[in-house]
């Protein structure tokens, strides 16, 4: 599957490639996908082991706003 040229499996738009940005204690920073439910953690509020997460990029289309995001390494912050 390409990175590009997606088609917006709703309205058949373009759609572009982004990412769903967590705003957090003023920090910025990539929605990333993590296996299983959430545990809870009395030091971060969520388990959240480094090794387990995949960052999450995010197609929109730029025709009528629909979102479609896939987990890959490829969406790491560069
Ligand atoms: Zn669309």
């Amino acid at each position: 599957m390409s990175a590009s040229h997606q088609q917006c499996p709703k309205c058949k738009g373009e759609m572009e490639l982004g990412f769903v940005l967590d705003n957090s204690h003023a920090v910025r920073i990539v929605s990333q996908w993590m296996p299983g439910p959430p545990q809870k953690s009395f030091w971060t509020g969520t388990k959240a082991p480094d090794d387990q997460l995949v960052p999450i990029g995010t197609f929109r289309c730029v025709a009528c706003g629909f979102l479609e995001s896939y987990a890959r390494q490829e969406f790491a912050a560069q």
